[in-house]
């Protein structure tokens, strides 16, 4: 017979969690302090980097991050004031960088991406909005031939683990992508990579089609649960009370307390990320990512967005106005012609594991409680495998993937 679930957080993770547990017949209720997308979900650069199996901290790590903190257009950032806190974390970044582990990891996250794309159209075409979803491939620029050197590092262990590209040429780049400045010396095209669209709106149709499937969605914070002695039975909101035979934590960067009051204690932060949305500029036909400057831009419905950079800082301090410029100065230099009108900016929070691998598992403490979060800078693309994931651990299905890599209790 179907559970009553509670999943706490209507990101991209959350909002595909449901779905998938609606397919195997449990009612789902999906709570949020905000609306559906209006997390990390809502201003991401709307790629799905089924090529992304590197993790953030790599060898050598710790001898670019003073080269990146001492250029101001640099993709890293951190707010000094937050830097105790953010200490244990870099800690365990740090450590995650070595060759082996980087080389583990890069299989793990490989393993879920084999099956990324798949399971996002199998939502979006539930959903009634496969169109949404654009099989476009995605193309990595350089202007600087030290970047593009350094970059044959990151292709070496992409085409270990199977991953397809094509090297362009200067010339080929022209043609390839008319838009762009010809200032690039090499390219790398990932034909295999795909896009949505309008990331928001397919949240916000995911979380349409939970409700047309009869489940709820509800606007409300959870702070605390409700322990008896079989395990916890409901959350309390600041609203209300949500009963429920499983819990399924999906709260994205926020994740962190209510893991640790069911009883997990994860290494969880933030990366926080910038973007800059032009709803008139003229737009490249596919995404690029900026291999010089490391980030991305992508020709949604609703404009072109910049995005990217990392700035450590934690979950309260106000966004620092000048990352987004650092994108838009950036922006400027790829095309020649850039209409900045009505420009949108905003800031939002990774959720991310100091080795850039998501949770994905069931509790340690309790079974009836499950953790799907912290997929940094790949959780548009792995969302929907995810919830299909946890809808495996909670009817006890062996998932296809192994999980352990991804375990709740691995640090
Ligand atoms: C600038 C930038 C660019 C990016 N580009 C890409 C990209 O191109 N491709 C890609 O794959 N990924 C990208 N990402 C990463 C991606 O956006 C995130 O990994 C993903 O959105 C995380 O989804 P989520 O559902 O886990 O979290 P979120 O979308 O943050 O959702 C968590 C939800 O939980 C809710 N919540 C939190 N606490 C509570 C509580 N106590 N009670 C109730 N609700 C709560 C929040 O309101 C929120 O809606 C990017 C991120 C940034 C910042």
């Amino acid at each position: 017979m179907g559970k009553n679930i509670l999943v706490i957080g209507a990101g991209i993770v959350g909002c595909s969690a449901a779905l998938w547990l609606q397919r195997d017949g449990h009612q789902v209720t999906i709570v949020d302090k905000k609306g559906p997308g209006e997390g990390a979900s809502f201003g991401n650069a709307s790629v799905i980097a089924t090529e992304s199996c590197i993790p953030v901290a790599t060898p050598g790590v710790l001898w670019d991050v003073p080269k990146y903190l001492s250029d101001p257009l640099g993709p890293l950032a951190i707010r000094w004031s937050y830097l105790p806190k953010l200490a244990p974390w870099l800690w365990r970044f740090v450590r995650s960088s070595g060759e082996a582990t980087v080389e583990q990891i890069s299989i793990a996250l490989r393993s879920l991406m084999v099956e990324a794309l798949a399971a996002h159209k199998e939502l979006a075409k539930a959903a009634g909005c496969s169109d949404i979803i654009q099989d476009t491939g995605w193309l990595g620029i350089f202007e600087s031939e030290a970047k593009f050197q350094s970059y044959q590092w990151d292709l070496e262990l992409q085409k270990r683990r199977g991953v397809k590209f094509d090297i362009l040429k200067a010339e080929e780049i022209k043609q390839f992508e008319p838009s762009l400045q010809p200032i690039y010396k090499h390219a790398v095209y990932y034909p295999e990579n795909s896009y949505v669209l309008d990331n928001y709106r397919l949240v916000r149709t995911l979380a349409e089609d939970v409700t047309r499937n009869g489940g709820r969605v509800v606007q409300d914070e959870i702070q605390d649960f409700e322990i008896g002695t079989d395990g916890p039975k409901a959350a309390i909101g600041k609203n209300g009370r949500y009963p429920f035979d499983a819990v399924v934590v999906t709260a994205g960067a926020w994740s962190r307390l209510l893991s640790a009051k069911l009883g997990e204690t994860v290494p969880l932060e933030t990366e926080r990320g910038y973007h800059v949305t032009l709803p008139h500029a003229r737009k490249p036909r596919m995404p690029l990512y900026s291999g010089d400057h490391s980030f991305a831009v992508t020709p949604l419905d609703i404009g072109l967005r910049f995005a990217g950079t990392v700035e450590l800082g934690g979950l309260e301090l106000p966004p620092n106005p000048g990352r987004n410029e650092v994108l838009l100065k950036h922006g400027r230099r790829m095309f020649a012609e850039l209409d900045e009108r009505d420009r949108s900016d905003w800031m939002g929070f990774r959720p991310s594991m100091p080795d850039s691998k998501p949770v994905i598992d069931r509790g340690r403490r309790h079974k009836n409680a499950f953790f799907a979060f912290g997929h940094g800078h790949i959780g548009l693309t792995l969302g929907p495998i995810t919830g299909k994931l946890i809808a495996d651990l909670v009817n006890d299905r062996k998932p296809e993937i192994d999980l352990k890599p991804f375990a709740v209790d691995r640090f």
